[in-house]
């Protein structure tokens, strides 16, 4: 008896689709995400998929392009209540082997199956050990790693020009850390994969100062409707979010106004936990001048720590500066005590990306700058036991070799530290994979 798969978020639908092959004589699996459904396909192995297009976690594309990677003779056929040419052609390139469009009858369905399962259903051979099924992996890309101002340039094209911007693929959902100036170029990227389907990332500010947020005005899908951005923040030193992202599209300063990206719904952060989707996000506010916030999320497939801007607030203990507070040994104590605090924080991050602008010489003179030093940061995450430390926020006079040392010197620190955090430099274009289908690298 042959078996088929039924991947599909509405139980009504799927009892329809389950009945005509009930009547055929076929064993059914059903599965009511596409995330489950991917599981129970790489568990049980069936002769056919019938997979709708628009599901939660997952859709028919990349339930598709899943189970192609690890079931080669496995026939899936999507399914999908809508006729546009853009869509056969990526289900088809996605893997699929089929693409009805509902309502479907046994009639159309016997043909498509006789047309892609000749010879009596012969699917996956069955013995052999079962793959175990991970979720799709966590995607981290840099598009933006500088600081303060963009820096194009010969000597700057190794770890890239563009200021603050990171994306996370992760849980089904697209979150960008900041929009600096490397916002653009995600944009045309998405507009590019996307094509005619809507996108709908969330973006999370870190900030308003100029390098996080000077990248929002160039990103094409917020100008269109079809898309949905979710733009969160918490409210700055001075104005809500929607004040300052409005006053750097004033026509002093830009031709176009924020009222004309119809895609853009912005929110005001209250809480310091909240969930987008199925991601966990922990924010925190920062040691830097005005409201700065950093942000941990937590993925299926492990954990991320953002902080573009930061100072360590153990240098406080070694300067024993703390305006405002007179005794030097209570200074020193409330900084250590905050450390502390944020080591706890980010404890056992997979993923840390954070302010490293200064090398420890160049730091001596810009103490209360609010960036972070190569060796505070090092220490910091090796003691929050961190598995890939990245610097990031690096600074527009440091060219290509001058990062290339600061993370060999970053290397050193931690080998004399014993510990296994790994170091790079964020990289403009670097991508790092959290899960199952990608070792952890850049
Ligand atoms: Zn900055
Ligand atoms: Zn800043």
């Amino acid at each position: 008896m042959p078996t088929v798969l039924l991947i599909e978020d509405d139980a009504e639908s799927r009892r329809a689709t389950a009945e005509l092959f009930v009547r055929e004589d076929w064993k059914i699996l059903e599965a009511g995400d596409g995330e489950a459904g991917i599981g129970m396909a790489l568990e049980f192995k069936p002769e056919l998929i019938l997979c709708d297009l628009l599901m939660p976690r997952a859709n028919g594309f990349q339930v598709c392009r899943s189970i192609r990677q690890l079931l080669h003779r496995t026939k899936i056929i999507i399914i999908s209540g809508r006729d546009y040419g853009v869509d056969r052609t990526s289900a088809i390139e996605a893997g699929a082997d089929e693409y009805l469009v509902k309502p479907i009858s046994w009639e159309n369905l016997r043909e498509v199956i006789e047309r892609v399962l000749p010879a009596g259903h012969d699917g996956e051979s069955k013995p052999g050990p079962l793959p175990n099924f991970m979720p799709p992996a966590t995607r981290v890309k840099f598009w933006g790693v500088r600081g303060s101002i963009p820096v194009p340039g010969s000597s700057t094209v190794g770890y890239g020009g563009n200021t603050s911007c990171v994306e996370v693929r992760a849980d089904g959902e697209i979150i960008i850390l900041d929009a600096g100036t490397g916002l653009r170029e995600l944009g045309i990227e998405l507009e590019k994969e996307f094509g005619s389907q809507p996108i709908r990332p969330t973006l999370l500010i870190s900030h308003y100062h100029w390098d996080h947020i000077q990248g929002l005005p160039f990103f094409l899908p917020a100008y269109n409707e079809k898309n949905f951005l979710r733009v969160l923040g918490y409210q700055g030193a001075k104005e809500s979010v929607q004040a300052v992202l409005e006053g750097q599209m004033d026509e002093k300063s830009f031709p176009i106004k924020l009222g004309a990206m119809g895609a853009v719904s912005i929110n005001e952060l209250k809480e310091m936990e909240f969930q987008i989707g199925r991601v966990k996000v922990q924010a925190r506010f920062v040691n830097h001048p005005g409201i700065c916030v950093g942000y941990r999320l937590t993925t299926s497939n492990g954990s991320i720590g953002f902080f573009p801007d930061n100072e360590p607030y153990d240098v406080l203990k070694m300067s024993a500066v703390s305006p405002g507070k007179s005794d030097s040994a209570q200074a020193r104590a409330w900084a250590m005590e905050e450390r502390a605090r944020f080591v706890q924080f980010l404890r056992g991050t997979d993923i840390l990306i954070i302010d490293t602008q200064y090398t420890d010489e160049e730091y001596a003179a810009k103490v209360g700058w609010g960036h972070g030093s190569l060796s505070s940061v090092v220490s910091l995450a090796v003691d929050a036991e961190v598995r890939k430390l990245f610097l990031f926020h690096h600074d527009p006079n440091h060219d290509d070799r001058m990062i290339d040392q600061m993370v060999e010197q970053a290397r050193m620190l931690v080998l004399e530290s014993g510990k296994p955090t790994e170091v790079e430099a964020a990289r403009e274009g670097a991508e790092v994979w959290l899960g199952a289908k990608a070792p952890l690298s850049a």
